[in-house]
């Protein structure tokens, strides 16, 4: 087998979606020095993590933290930008299952343990335009990684255009934040959600998913994301 798989590269050269080598056959879109040196995020292996700390005193969290560190420049720049506007998702999913395998890790020491992974919706305008929400492909990833099974339906972002048409410029700017909303209550009481996005920042995107999660009775949010800016 492997020698037909030698062959199909000759034939149709696989490379590394980072620095473009060829790839070995035991490799998979990334090469092993270029999944070696990602920037870790730091702290990755605390609970009280960068991330975790964009959190506090902003709503409720078990845990907290990001794979990745975004930087201006570099790889995790580069394959971000691949998976988000190149039409090359399974770039994400390939990253998600790598920061899966350290995420379960984590998990397991801290004895965190989510019933469901909640990838952050993509509006239905935007999912149109791109094909795709890359964090289903995150979301998928860290599945293979943890067991935890992917709950695609019960977060939904809309957008309240009723109100857009009457009101001024601010109250229109104002209705761009982010509104989900989430279906079947019953469900999913007294479960334990774990968020999961492709970069946090400020995370108010997050935060907005958490707090309609949160409207679910007895429920506990874990975040996740492949990097942190
Ligand atoms: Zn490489």
């Amino acid at each position: 087998m492997n020698f037909f798989n030698d062959i199909l590269n000759l034939l149709y050269p696989n490379n590394c979606v980072n620095c473009e080598i060829s790839l070995l056959s035991n490799e998979d879109m990334l090469c092993a020095v270029c999944s070696f040196q990602l920037p870790k995020s730091p702290n990755f292996e605390s609970i009280d993590n960068a991330v975790a700390r964009v959190f506090w005193g902003r709503i409720p969290v078990e845990y907290a933290n990001a794979y990745l560190q975004f930087q201006k420049t570099g790889s995790v720049k580069k394959l971000i930008h691949k998976f988000k506007y190149d039409n090359e998702p399974l770039i994400a999913e390939k990253l998600a299952v790598i920061a899966g395998k350290s995420l379960k890790k984590q998990l397991d020491k801290h004895n965190i343990r989510p019933d469901y992974i909640i990838p952050v919706p993509l509006h239905d305008k935007k999912l149109k335009l791109r094909g795709y929400n890359q964090c289903d492909y995150i979301a998928n990833g860290i599945s293979k990684s943890t067991s935890v099974p992917v709950e695609k339906k019960l977060l939904q972002k809309i957008t309240n255009t009723n109100s857009q048409t009457k009101k001024g410029r601010y109250a229109r700017w104002e209705n761009v934040a982010e509104i989900f909303v989430v279906k079947d209550h019953e469900k999913y009481k007294n479960k334990h959600f774990l968020i999961v996005d492709d970069v946090i920042t400020t995370g108010a995107t997050i935060e907005a998913c958490a707090r309609t999660l949160l409207e679910i009775e007895n429920v506990k949010i874990s975040i996740f994301s492949l990097a942190y800016a």
